[in-house]
């Protein structure tokens, strides 16, 4: 039946946290917003500044959201990593989203993540290893077709 049901009838929309937030649900420290995104404070930051920059329309995650949502949200991404940039301890930025739960998206709403980082903060960031390269070389050569032919 649960099959049947899932196939004919389209599942209600869950509403993310995130567009609780939008909606002033819940409370978040809201940082800017504009007629499509919202921008907030992370609730526990990596280090002081970083936000969350969020479009109002609820993608899911970056590979199902549209060009036009992409490219602004870039660009405000950008425009916020310049503004970080101008604080003394803000040596670098990093600019991530996470599309699905196996690269650690935990919110299923489209989200860029600003984060200024100090010299010497030790955030882990990922290594890679040199045993991977033959599959890399291999998934490389997929990707060389693939954007060539689409
Ligand atoms: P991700 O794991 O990439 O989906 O990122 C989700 C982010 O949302 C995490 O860094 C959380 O700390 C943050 N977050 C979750 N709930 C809230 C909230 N109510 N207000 C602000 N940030 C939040």
């Amino acid at each position: 039946v649960q099959t049947c049901l899932n196939t004919h009838m389209s599942l209600p929309h869950t509403p993310s946290i995130f567009e609780k937030i939008i909606k002033r649900e819940i409370s978040a420290d809201i940082v800017y917003e504009d007629a499509d995104f919202i921008v907030i404070a992370d609730i526990k930051p990596i280090q002081p500044g970083h936000v969350l920059v969020i479009p109002k329309t609820p993608f899911p995650d970056f590979v199902s959201a549209d060009a036009v949502t992409i490219a602004e949200g870039s660009k405000l991404c950008q425009k916020i990593a310049r503004g970080l940039l101008k604080l003394p301890k803000v040596k670098g930025i990093n600019v991530i989203t996470n599309n699905g739960a196996a690269a650690g998206q935990s919110v299923f709403h489209l989200h860029w993540h600003v984060i200024p980082r100090h010299e010497g903060d030790n955030f882990p960031m990922w290594h890679g290893s040199a045993e991977s390269a033959s599959l890399q070389a291999e998934t490389c050569a997929y990707l060389k077709k693939i954007l060539i032919d689409e």
